[in-house]
């Protein structure tokens, strides 16, 4: 079968579906580290994505897929700790089931009044898509660069991960770019990451990963832009030393933009011998093992059984 597209989410279903005995070859116009994957922070929290009670199930299995995965240091997958601080006190979150450790968090920066503290993935996006691509390789998949009109035909399983590229691929405008510019520091001994989803700037957070931070950030619904405007850094560099101070005195690396693929929900249904896996928004990660084992899943099912259900809507 053909997987089309290598970003995070469709080297996982190559990953799974290679596990299960299939022959698969991964097409795509951009490599892994060219992908918006690539971009993402990552921590493992199911942001800008629906629906809630799928994206739930979801992380739950990348959860545990994630934890399994820090025993092989070379995957650059850690479990952190950190604090989502809040502006206002709210319940607890709709995914609190998620995470197994969530707690409230009292120790606060100025301006918070409420906070969880809860334990997640960090996932450090560069060598993981690094791994996941060398693993697809070891399961002797393929992995070639093709710039693609249309899906391909022939007969053939597709699975189309194809991201923002479904605009295309799935004749679906309703996918759309979110953009998010992102600002790497140097790693100043940071152990835990913060995220503040409340600025009416854009979510502001700091991931630490092992040599660098990865300080963020803008959602641009619409935007189509790649270019980091220099104001957008200063801004989210300002906004992250109010949950980190040190970040302002953190020698700047680089900066970057990606754009998420978002959709009013993720699309992962069968359409006769095309699986559809896109549209994961700001939570392409923290979906990926929970949709793989689900594409597998449909894809071990007759055709009749799936063919033209909008599971999704
Ligand atoms: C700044 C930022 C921070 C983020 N932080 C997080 C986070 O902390 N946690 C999290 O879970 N998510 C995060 N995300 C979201 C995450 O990056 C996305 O949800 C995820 O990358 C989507 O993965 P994907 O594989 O679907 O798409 P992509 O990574 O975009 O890959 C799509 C693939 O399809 C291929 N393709 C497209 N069109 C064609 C074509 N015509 N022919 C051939 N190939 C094609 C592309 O070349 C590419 O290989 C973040 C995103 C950004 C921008």
């Amino acid at each position: 079968m053909i997987v089309v597209g290598a970003g995070v989410v469709g080297l996982s279903c190559a990953v799974r579906l290679l596990e299960a005995g299939h022959r698969v070859d991964v097409v795509a116009r951009d490599l892994p580290l060219e992908t918006t994957s690539a971009v993402a922070a990552a921590i493992c929290y199911p942001y800008r994505a629906a629906p809630q009670d799928r994206v739930a199930a979801w992380t739950a299995r990348s959860y545990a897929a994630f934890d399994e995965l820090t025993a092989e240091p070379e995957a650059g997958v850690s479990m952190l700790e950190g604090t989502e601080v809040l502006r206002t006190p709210e319940p607890d979150p709709w995914w609190a089931g998620v995470v197994p450790s969530l707690r409230r968090e009292t120790a606060l920066p100025d301006g918070y009044v409420d906070g969880w503290a809860f334990t997640t993935a960090v996932v450090e996006m560069p060598v993981y898509l690094a791994w996941l691509g060398q693993r697809v390789l070891e399961l002797g998949g393929t992995l070639t660069r093709l710039n693609l009109r249309d899906l391909p035909g022939g007969g053939d399983a597709v699975v189309n991960c194809s991201g923002l590229g479904a605009r295309l691929l799935g004749a679906d405008t309703s996918v759309q770019p979110v953009s998010g510019q992102v600002v790497y520091v140097e790693q100043f001994g940071l152990d835990r990451w913060w995220l503040d989803g409340g600025s009416p700037e854009g979510p502001t957070y700091v991931i630490p990963r092992s040599h660098d931070v990865v300080v963020g950030g803008t959602d641009v619904e619409g935007d189509w832009s790649r270019t980091p405007a220099p104001e957008t850094a200063d801004s989210i560099l300002e906004r992250a030393a109010r949950l980190v101070p040190e970040v302002s005195t953190a020698r700047v690396i680089r900066h970057k933009v990606g754009l998420r693929p978002a959709r009013p929900t993720v699309r992962l249904e069968r359409e006769g011998q095309v699986v559809h896996c896109y549209g994961h928004g700001g939570a392409g990660v923290t979906l990926s093992w929970g949709c793989a084992d689900e594409v597998v899943e449909l894809l071990a099912s007759p055709v009749q059984a799936h063919s033209g259900r909008h599971a999704a809507e």
